[in-house]
């Protein structure tokens, strides 16, 4: 299903696409560095790869979506603007792309996903990039992991309707919460910890796949 194939000209095409991220306005080094060195085409099905270094959003399966890289770096940059966080929990594991981008960008990343063949499909991937410091869980996002938490940083690339008080609980003291709110006109907000204080901030409109409550597949 999945193209195996990494490095030589996909290690260009990711440079190319960084530069083309930077040229959008993406600043953060280390965020650039490791949409460079990620082979995006093995996170998509083998039929798109020829896509896969475009900066747009395509079909994994499942009815869900790889996002698209500027927004990939966009998140990633925010959770890092008050520097390199400790953890970070994601919501929706998806093709596992996000995913390997944060686990070069932290010590350990925590992801949740619903549908389990999304799960097993980016466990092998992150494998293929010899990437270990990543734990999965098949359970309902809307619940964090708090077994795993406080998170320094908490990243959800679904759309909710409201902030889940799950997220906000499991956010540690300074933490930073990334997430894309609404329906049809959803925003992306990053929110910050100040002890019981929770300081929101609107950054753009964004397009996501809903965040779905509750049974899992
Ligand atoms: N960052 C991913 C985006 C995947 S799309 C990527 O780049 O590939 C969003 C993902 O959220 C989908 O895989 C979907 O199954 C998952 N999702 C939706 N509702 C969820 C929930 N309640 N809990 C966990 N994951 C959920």
């Amino acid at each position: 299903m999945m193209s195996s194939r990494v490095g030589g000209k996909s290690k260009r095409s990711g440079e190319l696409l960084a530069q083309k991220l930077h040229a959008e306005g993406i600043q953060n080094v280390e965020v650039l560095q490791a949409i460079a060195n990620t082979p995006r085409h093995i996170f998509v099905p083998e039929i798109l790869a020829h896509k896969a270094y475009d900066n747009t959003a395509l079909p994994i399966g499942q009815g869900q979506t790889i996002s698209q890289p500027y927004i990939v770096a966009k998140m990633s940059e925010l959770l890092l603007a008050n520097g390199r966080p400790a953890n970070i929990l994601e919501i929706g594991t998806g093709s596992g792309y996000q995913t390997s981008i944060l686990s070069q960008l932290t010590d350990k990343v925590f992801s949740v996903e619903r549908i389990q063949a999304l799960q097993w499909q980016a466990k092998r991937c992150l494998r293929a990039m010899d990437l270990h410091n990543v734990s999965m869980k098949h359970g309902d996002g809307w619940q964090g992991w708090a077994s795993k938490g406080p998170f320094a940083a908490i990243i959800v690339t679904a759309a909710p309707n409201a902030v889940p008080q799950a997220l906000l609980d499991q956010l540690e003291d300074g933490g930073r919460l990334v997430i894309p709110v609404g329906e049809q006109n959803q925003v992306l907000k990053i929110i910050t910890r100040d002890g019981d204080e929770f300081i929101e901030e609107k950054i753009e409109a964004v397009r996501f796949v809903p965040l779905v409550p509750g049974e899992l597949l």
